[in-house]
């Protein structure tokens, strides 16, 4: 294909802080961008060339997208899958609608893994009440989960008996979803990769990732896992990429087990949470990457510069005020990324912050730390 090239214009659907970190780096590369997000006051709908305000399904919107930008990407799964296959008929659009498709839908998503010869949790397909009168006993104590549009642990109920299952499968409005066996985990881990074309493809390193409350807390870089592990976990990321035939940024979460096997928890079909430090302690960022694979170039060097930790910074620590910036500020090897949300609400991203330092463990309690700081 032939390279898309700055000064053309470059679409995104969506408009949260991962389109707002596409956004900035495509503009630092002197690309334009076109953002269609319904909320005026989108992240990135500020900062982008050209806000659309509207429905991800309205018909003149893509028409317009597909008019007047060179590609389109979209920088969160829950996009309609048609509204991309509407717009590949008339533009080049990265991830492909099949490919989002399948992280879309637990079911689809675990059954493409598995298929590709890949780990996963064991796990069911509940797609009606009677698929819980089947034998559970292998799948319990289970979370159950919805299998479309739950994030952040929401829509997930963790259920121990066939009846706390049944009873959770009606809180979740009997919707389709998947019974997950609750596994040890002794760690999580993701990979994030970026791939131009079957024979450019990078992986970045991976990230061990702690999570409160359901929601990403902290990435720590590199994992803190044996090089064994690590590089299992690369190939895995290499090998589901290359059976999705996918181009673009994906990110792939991992369990680790007691005894270092991995399962496939999820994938993204774009940069992650967990990919956030690449921005300052990566050759390239992960945002970088969407770019380039969107425009056809190669993926650029993922090369990890220094030791890093990222903590995120949800909306419980704005309380009448401002968290305290200057606690964060006047750390000279911190790096604050705030996303212009302008209300703060319990559980919702509002930005995050990197600490890089001279090896891991300095950089984790340097940040653990600052986050107890912010949170006083
Ligand atoms: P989300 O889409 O909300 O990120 P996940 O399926 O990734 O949902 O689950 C969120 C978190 O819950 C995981 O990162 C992990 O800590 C925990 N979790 C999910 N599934 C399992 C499981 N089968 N066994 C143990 N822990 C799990
Ligand atoms: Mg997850």
């Amino acid at each position: 294909m032939k390279h898309i090239l700055p000064n053309a214009m470059l679409g995104i659907l969506g408009g949260g802080q991962l389109g707002r970190m596409f956004t900035m780096a495509a503009r630092a590369m002197g690309y334009r961008v076109t953002v269609l997000d319904p909320d005026g006051d989108s992240p990135a709908g500020g900062l982008a060339d050209v806000h659309i305000r509207a429905a991800y399904d309205d018909r003149a919107a893509l028409d317009r997208l597909a008019e007047t930008c060179a590609a389109v990407t979209t920088e969160f799964e829950n996009v309609p899958a048609e509204s991309l296959s509407y717009l590949a008929q008339r533009v080049r659009v990265s991830p492909s609608a099949e490919c989002v498709s399948i992280a879309q839908d637990r079911i689809a998503e675990k059954r493409y893994i598995s298929g590709a010869g890949l780990g996963v949790a064991p796990f069911l397909a509940i797609e009606t009440a009677t698929d819980l009168d089947r034998n559970l006993a292998d799948h319990l104590p289970g979370i159950l989960k919805l299998a479309r549009l739950g994030y952040d642990g929401k829509g997930q109920i963790r259920v121990k008996t066939v009846e706390e299952a049944k009873a959770a499968f009606a809180e979740l409005g009997g919707k389709s979803c998947v019974l997950e066996r609750q596994l040890n985990l002794k760690t999580e881990i993701s990979v994030i990769i970026a791939r131009s074309s079957p024979t450019e493809v990078v992986c970045f390193p991976v990230a061990e990732n702690q999570h409160e409350s359901g929601i990403l807390d902290v990435s720590i870089v590199p994992a803190r896992v044996a090089p064994a592990v690590a590089t299992h976990a690369q190939d895995m990321a290499l090998k589901l990429a290359q059976a999705m035939d996918y181009i673009g940024v994906l990110a792939v979460e991992f369990f680790v087990l007691d005894n270092d096997d991995l399962v496939i928890n999820e994938i993204a079909p774009r940069p992650h949470n967990s990919g956030h430090y690449t921005l300052d302690a990566c050759a390239a960022s992960q945002f970088e990457q969407q770019v380039r694979t969107l425009c056809g170039l190669p993926p650029a060097d993922t090369r990890l510069l220094s030791p890093v930790v990222m903590v995120n910074l949800l909306g419980d620590i704005w309380r009448d005020d401002e968290p305290a910036w200057d606690k964060l500020l006047s750390q000279p090897n911190v790096k604050l990324h705030l996303y212009g949300k302008k209300t703060a609400r319990i559980g919702r991203k509002m930005g995050h912050f990197n600490v890089l330092a001279e090896d891991v463990e300095a950089a984790l309690s340097q940040a653990l730390e600052l986050k107890q700081m912010l949170q006083a």
